[in-house]
């Protein structure tokens, strides 16, 4: 045996032996516990920190539709020439669902709650991905949610109809809660089928039904604990909020529903469809986006691809998205 033999042996031995200490070192015990399925197969769930607080990216899956949902007013072949220089699909366009999780002072706080399974078959995976980072749904004490769409509260009941986080407190915008939940609200303005806004409507009721009690209503500019401060956003619906969260000099701006994909609605000015008050929206996206690429503050986008970190920079005509890099 020569010396290249026994070097080239000796390192395929330590990497064999090295592989199951780095998975248990790096997921815990619950990811050995999860039951193999091919959407575990990549991880959903990506760490980093905001100052002293922790930050986690928690994929719920993802959703999506026709392209020309997420951008209401661009010019037909404008919109399939922009999606083909992207490499993307010109008839299914993909959402993802970034929830993020934060832990601070002693508390962990989910920011929105992800689809389920409310906007099809994809969602659902936030508690797999929960797990991975050894917690579960007894693990969270608050659910802070930008809006009421389904996509965001989806989680919140479980598919018998109770509670999916025993003792979280759901933070509501008020808005929403009597647009949404209070009346019954004229949905004509979004570009899907008639038996779809129906179904969209009653997701959002049943969906908030099992935490009615445990839901506290806020004004978008509340500070929901130190270090997690809302920021009105309306347009998109009446309540909606984005977040800022803050600590030392870091900071973090989430920027919910006020684009769907980097593509149409950052690097392209369009519309989203089912903005209920478009001028409001794109008056709100403006103003934050300008404050995100001004004060050059990371962004996560709740719909942008896995897991939605970046910067907004300012460009002569309008925005471009700058994914951040993977940190390991
Ligand atoms: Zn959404």
């Amino acid at each position: 045996m020569n010396a290249f033999t026994l070097n080239r042996r000796t390192i395929m031995l330590s990497a064999v032996v090295g592989a199951p200490t780095l998975f248990v070192a790096g997921g815990g015990g619950a990811e050995a516990q999860s039951p193999p399925s091919p959407a575990s197969g990549n991880a959903g769930h990506y760490r980093f920190r905001v100052g002293d607080i922790g930050a986690t990216v928690l994929s719920d899956g993802v959703i999506g539709g026709p392209p020309r949902v997420y951008a209401s007013d661009a010019p037909e072949a404008e919109l399939q020439e922009v999606l083909r220089r992207a490499f993307l699909s010109t008839d299914h366009m993909t959402l993802n669902l970034n929830t993020l999780l934060i832990e601070t002072g002693g508390r962990r706080i989910l920011v929105e709650a992800g689809a389920g399974a409310t906007m099809g078959p994809n969602g659902g995976r936030i508690f797999q991905n929960l797990a991975a980072i050894g917690l579960g749904p007894a693990d969270i004490d608050a659910i802070v949610i930008s809006h009421t769409h389904p996509d965001h509260i989806g989680n919140l009941r479980t598919a018998s109809g109770g509670k999916s986080f025993p003792w979280a407190t759901v933070f509501v915008p008020r808005a929403d809660w009597d647009f949404f939940v209070r009346n019954d609200p004229d949905l004509s303005y979004m570009p899907v089928p008639e038996d779809f806004r129906r179904r969209f409507a009653a997701a959002i009721k049943s969906s908030l039904e099992p935490v009615g009690k445990d839901v506290e209503l806020y004004d978008a500019g509340a500070e929901i604990v130190p270090g997690l401060t809302t920021i009105v956003a309306s347009g998109h619906t009446p309540g909606m909020a984005t977040f800022l969260v803050h600590s030392g000099n870091d900071q973090l701006l989430l920027t919910a529903d006020l684009a769907y994909h980097p593509v149409v609605n950052v690097d392209n000015p369009w519309r989203p469809g089912p903005d209920r008050d478009k001028d409001t929206a794109l008056a709100s996206r403006r103003r934050i986006f300008d404050r995100a690429a001004a004060d050059r503050i990371p962004v996560l986008g709740f719909h942008f691809p896995f897991p939605g970190l970046g910067r907004m920079l300012k460009t002569d005509g309008g925005y471009a998205w700058v994914p951040a890099n993977w940190q390991f």
